[in-house]
C-alpha cells in the first residue's frame, strides 16, 4: 500500500471503477466508440436550456423534477408516480442496486452485459453471478429461474455490447420466474428497434424498466436517466435518492428533457437515420468478410474471422477513427462499433478495405 492509499477505506481500496471509452480532445477524430448519437440534440432543446439558463439559476430546481416525470409518463401512458429520475440512468442503476439487490444473495446477470453492473455489485458489497449468453450471444430466459435463491436479475435490453434484443414474452417469463425479486431491465437502446417492456410495469410489481436520454435524444452530455416501475418501486428509489443527493437533475437538464419529449419529429427522423446506417453499414462490413450480429441498437458488435480485433481498432485509431475494444473473455475478437452519419460509416469502410487487404 503507497503512502496515500492509507488513507483510503478498504472499501475504497476494493473498488474496481467502470473505464468509459476514450474521449480524447482531438478535432476531426471519427468517434465510433461510445454510442453517442451521431447528431446533435434538438434545436428546441437548445431553445430551452438557453431560456433556463436565462431565468432562475439563483434558485436550485424542482427536487421532484415534477414537469419532467409527468412528461415521461404522458409519452408512455403511465401515471407520473411510477416514473422516477435521476442524473443519467447509470445513477438511476446504481440507485435501484442499493434499494433492491443488497441482500446476501447473488445478483444474476449475463457474462456479458454493460459492465458497469458488477462495478456497482463492488460499490454495495453485491455478490455478481454470471449467467453465460448461448453461442448465438442470446440470452437464455430459463438459466435464470431460480426464485428464492437470488437477489434478483438485471439485464440491458437490447443487450450491450451484443446489440441483440430479447422478446418481450421471454422478459415475460424472467418475470413469472422470479415473482418475489426485482427484475430490472436496461433499456438504454430499446428506441432502436427493441420492445420495451414499460408497457408490463402495470402488471409485474416486480418489474423495473430504465431508460436513458443519452443514447436515442442526443443528450449523452445533458445526464437525464429514468425508471418505470409499480409505485412501491418508485418510492424505494425516492428514498434512496432523497438520503444522497436531493438534486440530481439541475434546471437546465428538466427543462433539455422536457423539450427533448416535446421534439417528437425530431426524434423520429434522427433515430430512423441512425437505424439506416446501421442497416448500411451492416451490409457493408458483412460484404468485407466480417460476422456482424443482428443488432437492435445503435452500434454493430462483429468480429473478423481472418483479422485481430485489437489490431484492427488500433489500426482504425491511428487513423483517426475510434471503435471499442473490450479484452474480455469470448468477446476479445469482436468491435463494437457506433453508428456515426453516413459520411463517418463511410470513412470507417474507406479506411478498413486498405487493412482488410494488407
Ligand atoms: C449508455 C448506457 C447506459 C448509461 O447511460 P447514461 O444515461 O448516459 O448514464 C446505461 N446502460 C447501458 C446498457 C448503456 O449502454
Amino acid at each position: 500500500m503507497s503512502a496515500s492509499q492509507s488513507f483510503w477505506s478498504p472499501v475504497v481500496a476494493g473498488l474496481k471503477p467502470y473505464v468509459p471509452g476514450e474521449q480524447p480532445k482531438i478535432d476531426r477524430l471519427v468517434k465510433l466508440n461510445t454510442n453517442e448519437n451521431p447528431y446533435p440534440a434538438s434545436p428546441r432543446v437548445v431553445q430551452a436550456i438557453t431560456a433556463a439558463a436565462q431565468q432562475g439559476l439563483q434558485l436550485y430546481p424542482d427536487p421532484e423534477s415534477t414537469a419532467l416525470r409527468e412528461v415521461i409518463a404522458r409519452h408512455h401512458g403511465m401515471a407520473a408516480d411510477q416514473v422516477f429520475v435521476g442524473n443519467g440512468s447509470d445513477e438511476v442503476l446504481a440507485h435501484a442496486f442499493f434499494a433492491f439487490f443488497q441482500q446476501h444473495k447473488p445478483l444474476l446477470m449475463p457474462d456479458i452485459s454493460y459492465s458497469f453492473y458488477q462495478v456497482y455489485c463492488r460499490l454495495y458489497g453485491i455478490s455478481a453471478e454470471q449467467v453465460p449468453l448461448d453461442d448465438n450471444m442470446v440470452i437464455r430466459v430459463e438459466d435464470y429461474r431460480r426464485a428464492q435463491t437470488v437477489a434478483g436479475v438485471v439485464i440491458a435490453n437490447p443487450n450491450a455490447p451484443t446489440g441483440r434484443a430479447l422478446p418481450l414474452a421471454d422478459v415475460e417469463q424472467l418475470l413469472q420466474g422470479q415473482p418475489g425479486q426485482v427484475v430490472l431491465v436496461d433499456e438504454a437502446y430499446v428506441d432502436f428497434g427493441g420492445e420495451s417492456a414499460i408497457q408490463l410495469i402495470d402488471r409485474y410489481p416486480n418489474l423495473l424498466v430504465v431508460q436513458t436520454l443519452s443514447k436515442s435524444r442526443s443528450l449523452a452530455g445533458l445526464r437525464v436517466g429514468f425508471a418505470a416501475g409499480a409505485r412501491h418501486l418508485i418510492d424505494a428509489l425516492e428514498r434512496v435518492k432523497n438520503s444522497f443527493n436531493s438534486y440530481p437533475l439541475d434546471r437546465l437538464a428538466i427543462a433539455g428533457a422536457i423539450a427533448a419529449y416535446e421534439d417528437v419529429d425530431y426524434f423520429e427522423q434522427t433515430r430512423r437515420a441512425v437505424m439506416q446506417s446501421r442497416e448500411s453499414l451492416a451490409a457493408q462490413l458483412t460484404a468485407l468478410g466480417f460476422e456482424v450480429l443482428p443488432s437492435a441498437t445503435n452500434f454493430l458488435f462483429t468480429r473478423h474471422p481472418r483479422h485481430d480485433a485489437a489490431l484492427l481498432a488500433q489500426r482504425l485509431r491511428a487513423q483517426g477513427i475510434l471503435v471499442r475494444h473490450f479484452r474480455l473473455p469470448r468477446i476479445e475478437q469482436y468491435l463494437r462499433i457506433s453508428i456515426g452519419t453516413p459520411a463517418q460509416c463511410e470513412a470507417l469502410v474507406a479506411a478498413l478495405r486498405p487493412l482488410l487487404a494488407a
